[in-house]
């Protein structure tokens, strides 16, 4: 199908791509990789009178270091998180998470910025960021505030960006010392995720001293597996197995066409125990 007519604008500045989005109000549309827009403007599931490109703001693309926080402009794009030898120092979950993301063709186009935005429950960056503790700067008419990730998603594709606001800036904090893992199951390659969980390990002296587990497609939105946290800290490695049976608590996954609620609560189960042995070391 052809998407209804809209006006289309390619800002130069984050100031002035704001000053149009609060202009056209509900109207208006951001546009950053369109690899989840097109088709839903295609679709004609949205209508929006004027897009607004991000495509010409360099300034939102790259990564850098400031201090020990990893800070990602929206519009780096997934191949340059995968290869970003900063990332990898500095965030090498993210890197593997991207890594995962559709096909050559969807990294190269997609960006960290849309995929968060776009808060698709089975986005495996959402979930990247909420297990990483990430902050996500948002830009608006009354200048910038930060949202901690896991206050960002509020429901399916729901987030707390309001329609005047652009997604600026993904802001990582490193996690010195600690061992992290992303491991997906998906139904063909080069596809969402049907479940999928990302984990981070510190140990000390053989005793996990701390753990972080986020889950991917087991609710509407990302959610950290607390009780699987707290069964793990302090404990050994020998701990993670039975800690991993407490994957699911909590969780309010789908039955859809891919996978059944139980499966996906199964599954839930086993990637954790998976994930956080690799990011254990073991
Ligand atoms: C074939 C295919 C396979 C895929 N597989 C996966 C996968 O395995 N895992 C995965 O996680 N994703 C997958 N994706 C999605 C991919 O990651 C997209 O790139 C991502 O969801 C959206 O990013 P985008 O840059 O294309 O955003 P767009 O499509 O341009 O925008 C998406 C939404 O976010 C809004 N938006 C974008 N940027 C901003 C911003 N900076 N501030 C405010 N709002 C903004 C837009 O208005 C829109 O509502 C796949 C996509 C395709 C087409």
């Amino acid at each position: 199908m052809i998407p209804a007519a809209f006006d289309y604008l390619r800002p130069a500045t984050v100031e002035d791509a704001v000053a149009a989005l609060a202009e056209a109000g509900e109207e208006a549309k951001v546009l950053a990789g369109g690899h989840s827009l097109l088709p839903v403007l295609r679709l004609r599931l949205a209508a929006p009178t004027l897009l607004v490109d991000l495509g010409g703001l360099a300034q939102l693309r790259g990564t850098r270091l400031d201090g020990d926080t990893l800070v990602l402009g929206a519009m780096t794009t997934h191949a340059e998180v995968v290869g970003s030898a900063e990332v990898a120092a500095a965030a090498p979950l993210l890197a593997q998470a991207a890594a995962t993301v559709g096909d050559r063709q969807v990294r190269h186009r997609g960006t960290l910025g849309g995929s968060l935005a776009h808060a698709d429950p089975a986005g495996d960056l959402p979930t990247v960021a909420v297990a990483l503790d990430a902050e996500l700067v948002l830009a608006g008419p009354a200048g910038r505030r930060t949202v901690p990730a896991r206050e960002f998603f509020l429901d399916y594709f729901t987030t707390a960006l309001r329609p005047d606001e652009l997604l600026v800036e993904v802001r990582v904090p490193r996690l010195a010392g600690w061992g992290t893992h992303y491991e997906k199951v998906s139904r063909t390659a080069q596809a969402w995720a049907t479940v999928a969980v990302a984990a981070a390990v510190q140990r000390q002296n053989g005793t996990i001293t701390q753990a972080r587990v986020a889950l991917t497609s087991m609710g509407p939105t990302p959610v950290r597996a607390t009780a699987v946290e707290q069964a793990l800290a302090g404990g050994s490695a020998d701990a993670i197995a039975e800690a991993a049976g407490h994957a699911a608590e909590g969780t309010h996954p789908a039955s859809d066409t891919t996978a059944s609620a139980d499966y996906r609560r199964h599954l839930a189960t086993v990637l954790t125990r998976r994930a956080l042995a690799a990011a254990a070391g073991l």
